[in-house]
């Protein structure tokens, strides 16, 4: 598709905004409030929503493009990083891949206009496990009735667009699967649904400024026009679903790699900058090797995420490679944690304190290896893909299996 901007200049529009966004990461951070005045300036520049095709008034961008941004954006701020993954990439290319023509018109303009969408899986019982899911979607005359609890939900409160994974169940309660359905709520124009709430957020270590809240669904009616409904069905949607994750993994991996990037311009910064024993820290030869073997990481990390973004999955997948997104994330997260924490070393106690980003991008990072499936889930994906082997984790799962494979 004919992109409106080249990649160079996605990249020079995203280093203009982060030198915006860079003195003012610390106030969101210390204060805990949603970087509102960043969301209007990504929204100004065309980047939220950059991947929605032009005809729905994106700018048809490639997740090449839009890791090239991101990558940008994560030196100066995570938390507007983290907004742009989700502006164009996981809930909103699941719409715009596999919704219908009405849903993809509703949710553009909501996404192009500021808003980041908030994808809904993650339960108290449900983490890593996330087919143990226990939100039901129950078919009751001709609408979706849902009830459950979904914690960890980043956005939650601020996002208006909502895509609620739940069990969907027949009229007569028997189990189809699990789908996706789409929830508007928007308070501040109206937009209240019934049976949704916010009911708490959570306390955390670092990206202060991003909401992760718990929402529950009591009686929650979703007409059948809201329903994600996968091309192949309800009991494929999960897969499919899940597919259209493989780009917010891409995109979160770059995050990490673009905090890491940052920290390593801090550090070469520092170590012409301070002094110690007569010579500039630069000089010795055992932080030199560090800043190497930071550096190299930075570039592996970028080289895999590239690689993913550029990769599509097999039959016709408009999404990543789930194995090149999976290995990237997984790489590209646990990197970064050392490469930002080599970085706050080098600057010795000034690291430490906030004069400095680097205390804030080393509790930011953490993340990384946690959200969007954890780097533990992500290897066992990969070493499947390996293996070319299914790897149930549920203690009778390779029992049921080779049961299957005997029938
Ligand atoms: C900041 C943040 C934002 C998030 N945003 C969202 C969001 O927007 N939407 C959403 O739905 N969810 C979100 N999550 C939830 C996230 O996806 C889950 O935290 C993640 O899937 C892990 O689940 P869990 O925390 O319950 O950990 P658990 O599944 O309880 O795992 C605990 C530990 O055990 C390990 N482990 C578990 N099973 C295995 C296994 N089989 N083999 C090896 N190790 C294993 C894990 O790797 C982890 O280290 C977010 C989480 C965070 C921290």
């Amino acid at each position: 598709m004919e992109q409106i901007h080249s990649t160079d200049t996605y990249r020079a529009i995203a280093q203009e905004l982060a030198a915006n966004f860079a003195p003012r990461a610390a106030e969101w951070d210390k204060s805990r409030t949603y970087c509102w005045q960043n969301v209007a300036e990504l929204a100004e520049a065309g980047i939220m929503g950059m991947t929605i095709p032009k005809e729905y008034g994106g700018k048809g961008a490639s997740y090449h493009d839009a890791v090239v941004v991101i990558e940008e954006i994560a030196k100066s701020c995570t938390l507007s990083a983290r907004i742009v993954v989700e502006a164009n990439m996981g809930g909103i290319s699941a719409v715009m891949a596999y919704g219908t023509e009405a849903q993809k018109r509703f949710a553009a303009p909501l996404v192009l206009a500021g808003d980041k969408p908030a994808i809904c899986i993650t339960e108290p019982e449900a983490g890593s496990a996330a087919t143990e899911m226990t939100t039901t979607a129950r078919r009751t005359g001709d609408v979706y009735v849902l009830n459950g609890r979904k914690h960890w939900i980043t956005g939650g409160g601020v996002s208006r667009l909502h895509l609620i994974f739940a069990r969907v169940l027949d009229e007569d309660g028997e189990d189809q699967g699990i789908g996706g359905y789409i929830v508007h709520c928007d308070p501040d124009n109206g937009v209240e649904p019934e049976g949704f709430r916010v009911a708490g957020r959570e306390h955390t270590l670092g990206l202060c400024g991003m909401p992760e809240a718990e929402l529950v669904f009591e009686d929650l009616v979703v007409e059948d026009d809201m329903v994600l409904l996968p091309p192949s069905g309800f009991r494929r949607g999960f897969a499919d679903l899940m597919n259209a994750y493989n780009s917010q993994r891409v995109g979160a991996g770059t995050i990490a790699m673009g905090v890491a990037a940052g920290a390593l311009e801090h550090a070469k910064r520092y170590l012409k900058e301070r002094h110690q024993f007569g010579r500039p820290l630069a000089e010795f030869q055992g932080l030199q090797w560090m800043l190497a073997d930071m550096d190299a990481g930075v570039h592996a990390s970028r080289l895999m995420l590239h690689e993913a973004a550029r990769s599509r999955g097999p039959d016709g997948s408009i999404f990543p490679d789930i194995m090149m997104a999976a290995r990237a994330k997984a790489f590209a997260s646990e990197t970064a944690i050392k490469v930002v924490n080599d970085a706050l070393q080098m600057f010795g106690a000034r690291g430490y304190g906030d004069k400095e980003p680097l205390e804030r991008m080393y509790r930011d990072v953490r993340m990384f290896t946690i959200g969007g499936g954890t780097a533990q889930i992500l290897k066992t994906q990969v070493a499947g893909q390996l293996l070319g082997i299914k790897t149930p984790q549920t203690r009778d799962g390779y029992a049921k299996l080779a049961a299957r494979a005997g029938e």
